[in-house]
């Protein structure tokens, strides 16, 4: 897996510091800069602490099956804005050889977010997923969808969010935060009918082998 991060600390030096502090108990394999440095902290072989308490397609232990990349950012707490154009054409080329070389699927590209719901909102709703599902590199929102509802009930919609991966411990957690990548533009919590529609068109395309 790869999960996706903002440092939520500016200037980048005083995130870097932070992640090369033992004393702080956190890490990255990378970091990005905002002008488009990639500066590396961890060898990717090596397990870096990055995803905390964590879920993902039945993993409990993300950081032990993923690369950590932090992006330099203010967050939400420091002024949520857009990503910087470089930072992101240097994502770009790092993540294409990585996913290449370790083989990861596309659908295994997240954000901290994915992996943490209720805990974690990073890299957030302005994190352009859909230029990134332009090189191939993480899944592509579902471009048509059905318009009836494919789920009789919370239920039903709740195993199938687990299904894709979510950890659905507290429900409108996890609603939030596939709201978060897959429907940015109205993060609630709440399951209407757009929610479950793209969540089947998602498992659909994932089961069919359209996507991996
Ligand atoms: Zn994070």
């Amino acid at each position: 897996m790869v999960v996706l991060h903002y440092t939520e600390m500016k200037p980048v030096e005083n995130a870097l510091d932070k992640m090369c502090n033992p004393k702080a108990k956190v890490s990255a394999h990378y970091c990005i800069t905002e002008g488009g440095e990639v500066i590396q902290l961890v060898p990717e072989e090596k397990r870096a602490w990055h995803a905390g308490v964590s879920y993902w397609r039945g993993h409990r232990d993300v950081n032990s099956a993923s690369i950590g990349i932090e992006l330099d950012h203010p967050g939400h707490a420091g002024g949520y804005r857009e990503f910087a154009d470089a930072q992101f054409e240097a994502l770009v080329p790092l993540l294409n050889r990585m996913v290449k070389q370790h083989d990861i699927p596309r659908a295994n590209v997240v954000g901290h977010s994915d992996v943490a719901p209720g805990r974690k909102i990073d890299p957030g709703e302005l994190f352009p997923w859909d230029r990134l599902a332009e090189y191939g590199l993480c899944l592509p929102r579902p471009e048509k969808i059905s318009p009836n509802d494919p789920f009789d009930n919370d239920a039903s919609f709740y195993l199938a969010l687990e299904r894709f991966g979510y950890d659905i411990t507290n429900g409108h957690d996890a609603v939030e935060a596939f709201q978060r990548r897959w429907r940015p533009e109205n993060i609630d919590g709440e399951i209407d009918g757009e929610v479950r529609a793209i969540l089947f068109q998602l498992l659909l395309d994932r089961d069919q082998g359209r996507t991996r």
